[in-house]
């Protein structure tokens, strides 16, 4: 596999600005939240945070613990068999914290928990319901889960729960999914996923993310797109892959911003609702301006 070290220009990133993004970050103080945002120092936090007015400012809050049973290649996270134990008053203090930050558009995602009998659906379902309850539905809610190992009874609890998109990520194209995803994960197993959400609630927004970079060809990712509008989705976002360690795997290639313009131009076409495509987009990049704008409107 090719070797590469510089990083090109189009992924320095920016030094975080904005007001909407100061008060935001101030506000985010003494709440006890764990964004992925601050934890991940991601690049687009003055995006995000930023919007373009409060009511569409996005963040990205992980639950059930920092602590992840599964490994896959690409990811940080910690792993290991047997995280600690859930904490029971999570959903109840995230709804309260969140109505006093007053964020427009929440992203709520977490590590996998295959310890768990249900995968943490309960407590993802139970934290969607008091958020909206709190905010009386102001907030829009994303949950971007894990696969649930397949269980779709699970998939349907916390796609009934009263959040407003479902996101979960295949990550990459079905050929390198074995070397990129851990062995439990699986491509048609993450569009079954996707495809029991939109069943539970017709009208509930599917999303999913790719990174690219990782040796993905060209028909490899239309075959992957294909598949994934048959299965309903109806948002799609590409980013670039960046190795967190020297232990990770490897960036097999960094994608031109003029590829992710074309990726984003042709699933547009394919009929997706709307697309975020570029080197330093992630699953949540601008969720809530983005819903606002091709749902709402
Ligand atoms: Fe947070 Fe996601 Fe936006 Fe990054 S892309 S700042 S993690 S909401
Ligand atoms: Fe990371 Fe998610 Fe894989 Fe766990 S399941 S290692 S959190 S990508």
């Amino acid at each position: 596999q090719r070797q590469i070290t510089r990083l090109p220009e189009w992924l320095k990133t920016p030094i975080p600005e904005g007001d909407n993004y100061k008060t935001l970050r101030n506000d985010l103080r003494g709440l006890n939240l764990h964004t992925v945002c601050e934890e991940a120092r991601c690049p687009n936090i003055s995006s995000c945070w930023g919007g373009s007015s409060k009511s569409a400012a996005t963040a990205t809050i992980m639950l059930m613990g920092d602590t992840c049973t599964r490994g896959c290649r690409f990811c940080s996270v910690k792993t290991n068999k047997a995280p600690a134990p859930l904490d029971p008053h999570e959903p109840e203090h995230t709804a309260e914290a969140l109505s006093r930050w007053g964020l427009g558009y929440v992203v709520l995602t977490s590590v996998d928990r295959d310890d768990l009998p249900d995968g943490g659906a309960a407590h993802f379902a139970e934290t969607i319901s008091k958020i909206k309850a709190k905010s009386n539905g102001q907030v829009l809610v994303e949950a971007l889960t894990g696969d649930f190992a397949g269980d779709v009874a699970q998939v349907e609890q916390v796609a009934l729960s009263g959040l407003d998109v479902y996101a979960h990520n295949v990550e990459t194209v079905e050929e390198l999914t074995p070397m990129v995803r851990d062995r439990r994960a699986g491509f048609r197993q993450s569009l079954d996923v996707l495809r029991a959400a939109k069943a539970a609630k017709p009208d509930l927004i599917t999303k999913t993310s790719m990174m690219l970079g990782l040796g993905e060809t060209e028909e490899q990712m239309w075959d992957a797109l294909r598949a994934i509008r048959a299965a309903g989705v109806d948002v799609v976002t590409f980013g670039q892959y960046m190795r967190p360690t020297k232990r990770h795997m490897k960036v097999h290639e960094y994608v031109h911003p003029d590829v992710f313009e074309a990726w984003r131009v042709r699933a547009l076409e394919m009929g997706f609702l709307y697309v975020a495509s570029g080197p330093l987009v992630r699953s949540s990049y601008k969720a809530g301006e983005a819903f606002i704008e091709n749902v709402l409107k």
